[in-house]
This record gives structure tokens, sequence and C-alpha cells, in this order.
């Protein structure tokens, strides 16, 4: 007998929130330097990243997938920064990296926000969009439209075509989803070895439907060395991070 969707959804307001964070990049555009431990506002960008998911009073684990050479290594103020943290290595792929953190959530978590560590700009009320949407199996993406007009464009440079802009959002992170279907989801991807940037695309293909929820035109992933330079800034006006955000 199907049990009726009323009695599997979860309210939001009772939802135990994990957090999976993919921190295990190479920074290979980044110079090849270890990014969740770039200085940003005087502080780790990782200990940026980290702070709204801590001081959210549903957020009850967090699972920071590293590097092996920064798991050996793992800095003193991470492993004591809050005892809701548990470290893990990560992967060869992001998805990887992001399958080995949402299979070490405590059990109890029953609503996941997977999040880079290499977006340290991410705020509270992003985050609240991405825990307070109503439904049980619905999966939640922080995503901003598009501004530009995009061209789809060959390997030799020959525009081929231009997609209609008004349906096009930008995916960020945080991307939610109820944990024992994103767990699936990401099982199968890891057996079909299904290829994916972002966990929406596993959740679309292997969990179910996602929408998307408004994050911030600030909320931008740390990717060249000159984002570093634009994060620096707004880390030092947090009233324009929050008055878009
Ligand atoms: O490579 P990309 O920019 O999509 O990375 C997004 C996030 O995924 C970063 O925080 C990065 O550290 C993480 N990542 C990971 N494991 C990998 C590759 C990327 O955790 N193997």
């Amino acid at each position: 007998m199907r049990v009726p969707r009323s009695r599997v959804t979860i309210p939001s307001d009772l939802r135990v929130v994990g957090v999976a964070i993919p921190a295990a990049g190479s920074g290979v555009r980044m110079g090849g330097r270890r990014k969740p431990f770039l200085t940003l506002g005087g502080r780790p960008l990782l200990a940026h990243t980290l702070r709204p998911f801590l001081d959210h009073p549903q957020v009850t684990c967090l699972v920071v997938a590293l590097s092996p050479a920064d798991m050996a290594d793992a800095p003193a103020w991470l492993r004591a920064l809050d005892a809701r943290i548990r470290l893990v290595v990560g992967g060869e792929t992001r998805r990887d990296s992001v399958h080995a953190a949402v299979e070490a959530l405590d059990p109890s978590v029953n609503w996941v926000l997977v999040h880079d560590a290499a977006r340290p700009l991410v705020t509270r009320s992003i985050i609240d969009r991405c825990i307070d949407v109503p439904g049980g199996e619905e999966g939640v993406v922080a995503a901003w439209p598009i501004g530009d007009t995009l061209k789809e464009v060959s390997s030799d440079r020959t525009v081929l075509g231009t997609p209609d802009r008004s349906r096009l959002w930008g995916a960020q992170t945080p991307q939610a989803f109820p944990r024992d279907r994103l767990v699936a989801a990401y099982r199968k991807a890891i057996d079909e070895d299904f290829r994916a940037t972002d966990d929406a695309e596993v959740y679309g293909r292997f969990g179910g439907a996602t929408r998307v929820v408004e994050g911030s035109p600030w909320n931008l992933k740390v990717t060249h060395p000159e984002d570093l330079v634009v994060a620096e800034h707004l880390c030092a006006h947090p009233g324009v991070l929050e008055g878009r955000g």
C-alpha cells in the first residue's frame, strides 16, 4: 500500500539538518594552492564557509571531505572548531567527495544540505531558503538567474546557438535533499559511474524533482585567484551580502 504523501513529509521546522561539504578539490585553477586554507578576511576560507551553518539551530552534523594530504595534516583549529564537525577523506571527483561526506552523516539527519567549501560567502538567509521549503521529496537548489546572453560554442569557437536566457539560472550551493533519497541516488550514481558536476543532476537522474530557490549574486565560488580578490572585498562589507542574500 502506498503511504499517503502527507505522512512521509517532514515539516521544515522539524528537519534534522546535516551538511556535506566537499573540500577535497586539488585547486588546480588556483595554482595548486590548498583552497580551504587560503586566508580570507584574516581567517581560513573554510572557516567562513562553515560559520553560518554552525550558527544555524537546526544543523546537527557537518561532514567535511578533505583531500588525503589535507586530512593527514588537518589544522588544529578545524579539529577543535565544533563537536558537530566530522572529517572524511574525499575522492577523485566532486561526486566521490560528496558521496563520502553524505555517507558519514549522523543517522539522525533527515535533510541534507550539500555546500561547496569554495563558496565562503553563503548567508543565513540562503541556508534558510534551502531548509524552509514545503514538501518531502523534492530537492532544492540555490540558484540565480543568468544575466548575460549565453552562447553555445563548438570546439573551434563557432557559435552554435543562443539558448533562451529567460529560462536559465546559474546553479549554486547549498543544494538540499531528503536524506534517504539522496543517499540512494548517490549510491546508484557511483554504481553506474554517472558523471555529474552538481548534486541536483545526480538527484534528478536517480532521486526525483528539484526546484530552485534564490541564491545570491554574491554567493560566488572561489575558483581562480581573481575570485579571492572579489571575495575579500565582499567579506569586508557583510551588509552587502545580507542585503542581496
Ligand atoms: O571543482 P569544482 O569547482 O566543481 O569544486 C567544487 C567543490 O567541490 C570545491 O569545494 C572542491 O573542493 C570540491 N571537490 C571535492 N573533491 C574533488 C573535487 C572537488 O571535494 N575531487
